[in-house]
This record gives structure tokens, sequence and C-alpha cells, in this order.
């Protein structure tokens, strides 16, 4: 066969529709991205010569070129994240250069930022929409802050930054992914899992299987335990051990800080760099740059609201240490005096147990996943009045567990695609849970007729397997995950723009982009949605009423602890691109403990190398910008508040509300800054009083 012919034949060449899962191979990825690459090169030069300051000879060819970049790029970024392996590794190491090179090169193109800049001093500049201009006006601040108005000396540094901190970002990750795949605690002996739950010894006996032990079972193990959420959590819940349960705590601290998976040389590299480049570009740190281009105004607003969320969670948490240490006293623990990291969650667990007389353990026979879907659903059916159906066989996967589905609207007509990816796969997908897009909403036109594409989204989660026939049984922290990533989903998938640059999520200021998908969390708790899906899976008896009211009662258990736990994260994440240096006396680590004295009730341990698996903030886009959680939390709590003051048992004024909802918060996307969009929902700008409110801290403020 020639070379054309295989290119031609190359499925991550297809440029457009559904990627087709089936067909890719590690071995396609090299050629498939020196050619796609060749061929942008050719097309940017003859964009670059062309170029008119206008919206149809600038911004659509513009996107049809960054479109089949992001069409082939966006897959493998996909595949590295549920489908990884040495083979795609070494092939995405060999490509990404060549990738951020070509960014770059075409998000430091003077003949396209100055026909953007043409274009908004044009008279042109007035007939434009506001979706329009707010993409346009995106597009000049991206290239400043992608060093446009840099030359020589100064753009050359620039770009080697730029690639170096993308492949420490790729190192990082895989550190992570290596070292929680490296450890597991065998456990031989039945004293050793007293405590634990059969679900957890069911996935501990299914993880030796994996690993050639063939057989381990569930009454008689061995049993492996990892650092993968449910593992990890649910043994630090349940195991009476507390000699196991501190080795398992200790190696889940100090994951990717040792020897060739080190992360802490990454982390110092990596904030270094950050730093010199924003000063590259114009601003005196990091942080700067970020909430350029973010809801917030800037770092001392940030901080303002962090210590006003600080004071609150810290008496709050404190008055939680001391309840467990007497209730831990109450139970003969000879520990209660001097409770570890590693006792917090046993305790608590306990504590929640007998405050509320149920354990999450308990739920899980109510929430299979078919029918915590079928709620799903239906809930979004009765606010949006969309409907969800499956369309499994009708897109390629990447896995036999993949699900896909379809979403219509009140008259029928497709509106979006989604696939569901919902178990833990930790030999070969990422942990946590995300939403990312497949597809773009947007007009596309071909031979002279122009029709909209419809968005299709990747919805994953990391949950527990179907295990010895049994559906997969969802713990109720697995159910508001689902419906968080839904609500992400949902902003992408609901989106009525139409260019695609301000469509769905595009275009969205980062610490708005949590909004859609915590005010999702709000709805497990209402009575009918929840009552709706929660049936026994075997029995079909529906949850007894009086877990209703627990899990009510339990929302706030808690809960200044949790928020502080975040607030810490945030402080972090802000200082160490707000003030920090690294090269001085101190490193990021000495930084963080510095911090814990004001944001954590028990300090951290000394050896506690969290920030080496901070994955949020060293392998993604949260950086400097771990905060968007609890400002977007503030939204949507404020968000579900207008449903609650129209009222929750009112179906008329639940359906105006959701529609509502629908057609500003989740239609229009990128399209208008969010505090426009937050306003013409809310009819007002948002306050903490109904997150305060929610969490149960209202009267101690
Ligand atoms: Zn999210």
């Amino acid at each position: 066969m020639s070379a054309t012919a295989t290119i031609s034949l190359n499925p991550l060449l297809q440029c457009s529709g559904l990627p087709p899962f089936t067909q890719i191979k590690p071995e396609q990825v090299e050629p498939a991205f020196n050619h796609l690459l060749a061929e942008l090169k050719k097309q940017l030069d003859i964009l670059e010569a062309n170029v008119q300051p206008t919206w149809n000879d600038l911004v659509e060819p513009l996107e049809q070129l960054t479109e089949k970049l992001n069409w082939s790029w966006s897959i493998l970024n996909h595949l590295m994240a549920v489908k990884n392996s040495p083979e795609l590794r070494a092939a995405y190491e060999k490509v990404q250069p060549q990738v951020i090179d070509f960014i770059t090169v075409l998000g430091q193109s003077k003949p396209i930022y100055n026909a953007f800049k043409t274009l908004r001093a044009s008279s042109n500049w007035f007939v434009l929409e506001p979706a329009q201009k707010r993409i346009v006006e995106a597009a000049i601040r991206d290239a400043e802050f992608s060093g446009v108005g840099l030359t020589g000396l100064a753009r050359e540094r620039f770009n080697s930054m730029q690639m170096e901190l993308a492949e420490l970002a790729t190192k990082f990750s895989n550190h992570v992914l290596d070292a929680t795949k490296a450890f597991s605690l065998v456990l031989t002996d039945q004293a050793e899992v007293d405590g634990l739950p059969n679900s957890l010894l069911s996935l501990a006996a299914q993880a030796a299987r994996a690993t050639g032990v063939e057989t381990a079972t569930p009454e008689n193990g061995p049993w492996y335990i990892t650092l993968d959420f449910p593992s990890y959590t649910p043994f630090m819940q349940h195991s009476t051990r507390r000699d196991l349960r501190e080795k398992l705590y200790r190696a889940y601290i100090t994951r990717a800080s040792t020897g060739e998976l080190d992360n802490k040389p990454l982390i110092e590299r990596i904030l270094e760099l950050r730093h010199e480049l924003s000063q590259l570009i114009g601003f005196n740190n990091f942080a700067e740059l970020s909430l350029a281009s973010k809801m917030a105004k800037n770092v001392p607003a940030v901080e303002k609201l962090l210590e006003e969320l600080r004071q609150v969670s810290y008496h709050a948490a404190v008055k939680d240490l001391e309840a467990l240490k007497a209730f831990a006293k109450s139970q003969q623990a000879p520990e209660a005096e001097n409770l570890q990291h590693w006792d917090l969650n046993f305790w608590a667990e306990r504590q929640r147990e007998e405050k509320f007389a149920f354990t999450a353990e308990e739920l899980r026979p109510y929430f299979p996943l078919p029918q915590v879907l079928d709620g799903l659903f239906g809930l979004v059916k009765r606010l949006f009045g969309v409907t969800v159906t499956p369309a499994d066989g009708q897109a390629p996967i990447w896995h036999p567990d993949v699900r896909y589905f379809k979403i219509v609207d009140e008259n029928g007509t497709p509106i979006a695609y989604f696939y569901l990816d919902a178990y833990s796969r930790p030999a070969e997908k990422r942990g946590g849970a995300w939403m990312d897009a497949c597809i773009h909403r947007g007009k596309v036109t071909v031979n002279g007729t122009t029709t909209v594409r419809l968005p299709v989204a990747y919805l994953m989660c990391n949950q527990t397997p179907p295990i010895d026939d049994k559906p997969s049984l969802m713990n109720f922290y697995e159910v508001e995950t689902l419906f968080h990533e839904f609500g992400h989903g949902l902003h992408h998938m609901l989106t009525q723009v139409n260019y695609t640059g301000a469509a769905g999520i595009n275009n969205v200021e980062w610490d708005a982009v949590e909004l859609p998908s915590q005010f999702m969390e709000n709805w497990c708790y209402e009575h009918r949605t929840l009552l709706g899906m929660a049936k026994h899976y075997a029995t079909g008896e529906p949850l007894p009423e009086h877990y209703y009211q627990k899990l009510l009662d339990s929302r706030n258990y808690m809960s200044g602890s949790a928020m502080l736990r975040q607030i810490h994260f945030s402080c972090v994440d802000l200082e160490l691109h707000y003030r920090y240096r690294p090269g001085g006396t101190q490193t990021a680590l000495d930084v963080r403990q510095l911090i814990a004295k004001t944001t954590t009730v028990l300090p951290p341990l000394p050896e506690d190398a969290f920030l080496c698996a901070f994955g949020h903030v060293f392998e993604s886009s949260y950086a400097a910008g771990y905060y968007s959680y609890k400002w977007a939390e503030i939204l949507s709590a404020d968000a579900f508040s207008a449903f609650e003051e129209a009222g929750l048992e009112d179906e008329v004024a639940i359906e105006t509300t959701g529609r509502r909802y629908k057609d500003t918060i989740l239609a229009l996307g990128g399209s208008q800054h969010p505090m426009e969009i937050f306003k013409a929902f809310r009819g007002r700008e948002p306050t903490t009083t109904a997150l305060l409110r929610h969490n149960g801290l209202l009267a101690q403020n």
C-alpha cells in the first residue's frame, strides 16, 4: 500500500464526526499527526496571506483550521485518559511537542492578531452579535497571553517554556498514575479485613484477580486494597485495624513523592516557569494572569471571599473535631485523645452511623446505576423538557462498558448526544470524574448548505463496577458525582449558541464553569427526585422515608470541615501562584504547611506530600483557579435557591424556573459575561447567603 493510501485510511485523520474508536491504534498516532500538522501549516500560511478583518474571512477559516487539529488532538487526549498504555504514551510523547509547537505558532500569528484588532476597531464591529464580540475579544486576549507581542529572544524563551510546561504536566500525571498503580496493601488474613463492607471485599478480591491471583474470592481473599478512590475511601472509613489504616494513609499522602516518580522537582519547575512566563507578557505573577480571564475581578477579591468563608468554616471545623474526639471517647477508643489523620474517616463514619443510624453502604442497594440514570433523565425532563434515550450501537466506543445516549427537545428533535463511561478501570483509566467535549455545537456550511452540528459529550465516572452479577450499586457520593458531571454535560449539550467559539462551555470564565455542575447536585436531596430513583435493586422496594430524612440531616454533617478543606486547597493554590517564588529557602511543600496553620484543624504530617498528587493545579487548568469551585458554588447555591423560593412542591413553578434556567445559564454558554447571565436568571447579583444556609453555617456568621 502506498504511503498516501495508508494516510487516507488513518482513522485519526477523519477530521469530523464521531471518533472511530474501534479502529484507532497507537501506531497510527505519529503518521497521523505528521501529516495533519504539515497540512495545517500550509493552510495557516494561506490564511495569513489572505486574511481580512471580517467575520467571514477571519473567524470562520480560523475556526475550521483549529477544529481540524482539535478533532484529532482531543481524541488522543481522551484515549490517554481512558485507554492508557505504554504504546499510546510513547506515541503521545512523540507528537505532543509538535502539536504544542503548532498551537504556539497559531496563537502568535501577527497577521491574525492584527486582523482581530482591525476588526474590533472597524465599523464591522458594530454589526456583530454579542457572542461574536466576546469571541473576538477572547481571541485578542488569548493571542496576547500566547506571547504575540513578543519578538526575538523573548519569544523563543516564551515558546520553550510553554513546551516544557506541557511536558511537565504529562509527566506529573503519569507519575501519579504509576505511583497509584504501584501500591497495593495485600491482605491475606480474616483479621486484617475486619470491619470492611462486602462491596469492598469483592472489589479487593477482584483487584487481586486482576494481578493474576485467580483464586481470590471476596470470602477468603487474598484482598488487594489500592489507592484508587473506590478502594481507599471505604477502607479508611471501615477498617478496624488502626495500624493498616495508618499504612494506607501514609502511602496515599506520599504518592509520587519519592524516587523516579517524585513530583516535587516538577512542582518547583512548573511554578518557576509559570511565574517567568506571566512576567514576560506583562503580569506581576501567574495568579494575576490567571484572573485576567476569570469572572472574579482580581486576587484581593478572591482572597477576601476565601477569608470570609475560612472564618465561618474554621470555627465549625474546630467544633467538628472536638465532637469527634468526644464520640471516640464514648466508644472507649484508646486513641480518642490523640486522633490522627487515619482515624478521622473511621470515627466520622462511626459517628455518622450513630447519629443518623445508617451507613453509607446500606444505601448502595437502593442506587443501582440504571435506576439512577432513569431518575436523572426524569429530572432533566421535568426541569428542561428534554428527553434522554439510549442510542447504544449508534457510535463506536472504546470499551464494551461504555454507553451512548441521545437527547431530544420537546418537539422530539435531536439536540445532543453523549457517551457514559461509568466504571473504575485503574489499569488504564485516570481516576476521578469529568465531562469533556467530543463535538461542539456550531453552524457548519458544506457545499453552500448551512446546518447546525449537534454537540456530543463524554461523561466519565469512576464508580464501583458491576461485581458478581450485581449491577453497579452506587453510594450516595457516586450519585452526586454523576449528577455533577451531567450538569457540565448539560451546559455543553443544551447550549443554543451556534458560534462554536462561545457554544456551551467554550469561552466560559473558569470560575463560572462549575455553576451548572454543582447546581445539579442539589437535586439529589430533592424529595421527588431522590425517592423517584432510589429503589432496591433486587426487591424494587422504594427507599424507606426515614432514610430520606437522615440523608437530609446528614447533608451538613461536618460541613464546616469539608468547606475548610476546599478553602485550604484554594489558598495553597493561590499563594503558590501569587506570592511564592521557587528557588528560595522555602519549598512549595513548606508553603502548604504554613498555610495549613490557619486552614486546617489537624495539621498535615511533616511528610505529607499531597501537592505531589494535586493534579488539578499541576496537570490541568485549575492553576490559580482552584478557588473556582467555591466561587461557582456560591453561584450554584444561589441559583438553586431560586427554585426553593418558587416552591419545590409547586410543579408549575418548577417548570417555569427550570425553563428560565435552561434559557439563560444553559443556553447562553460563553456568549455573555457570566455575571450578566446570572443576573438574567436570578434578577440580581449573587450572594453567599444560600451557600451558607445550605451548609448549615449561616447561624454562626
Ligand atoms: Zn466539575
